[in-house]
């Protein structure tokens, strides 16, 4: 098998993966060979762009009931508290918000995949996420459409967007429709929900 034969090999096993095709671009750039390799990388641009989720699918999800997780995890609220620190349970089981700028989170970008804090489910790829200068992590788009779930919150007189992991029901944060193009999406995270780990996408 070829390098070019390779990287699309590579590419449609990730259909499916929000992080689609970024690390098979950067490879196929690298190569700076023939002229397709560049309209290769055009047509993963169209493809992610319309793979991308975006508001339109965020209200759909919360109006109408949202994608089904690959697996569920419940646990009562006491074994919860014996897993997590005093911390994490207010944020993630009690759906606390912690403060702006608390986390060093905000201005890590090194790659790698964020996952939820309460049960390893993988959440976000590090290529998603941007500096939205709110003081808490920011991504545009998630790991998988079904890796979260995303209910209406009309809480503290306001409407907004909840998004909990939709494996276990870990409070997140919120998503907004003011995020970076092409998505919109900002995917407004407390760092205590999430932990890196290192390991980067399955291909
Ligand atoms: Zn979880």
């Amino acid at each position: 098998m070829n390098h070019h034969e390779l990287l699309f090999q590579r590419c449609f096993c990730r259909l499916g993966m929000r992080s689609f095709g970024r690390n098979e671009k950067n490879a196929a750039m690298k190569h700076k060979s023939p002229e397709w390799c560049y309209l290769y990388v055009h047509i993963i641009n169209l493809i992610e762009a319309c793979l991308m989720l975006t508001w339109k699918d965020v209200i759909r999800f919360a109006k109408e009931g949202n994608p089904t997780p690959d697996r569920t995890i419940t646990r009562s609220e006491e074994e919860w508290k014996s897993l997590l620190t005093a911390e994490q349970y207010y944020i993630t089981r009690q759906k606390g918000t912690e403060r702006a700028f608390s986390s060093e989170m905000c201005s890590l970008f090194e790659p790698g995949i964020y996952a939820c804090v309460c049960c390893d489910t993988l959440l976000f790829d590090a290529s998603e996420k941007f500096e939205s200068g709110t003081g808490w992590p920011s991504f545009t788009q998630p790991i998988r459409d079904n890796a979260i779930a995303y209910h209406g919150d009309f809480s503290y007189g306001m409407q907004r967007i909840e998004t909990v992991c939709n494996v276990c029901q870990a409070h997140l944060g919120h998503v907004f429709p003011d995020g970076p193009a092409p998505s919109r999406l900002r995917y407004c995270m407390n760092a205590i929900s999430l932990k890196k780990v290192e390991k980067t996408a399955a291909v």
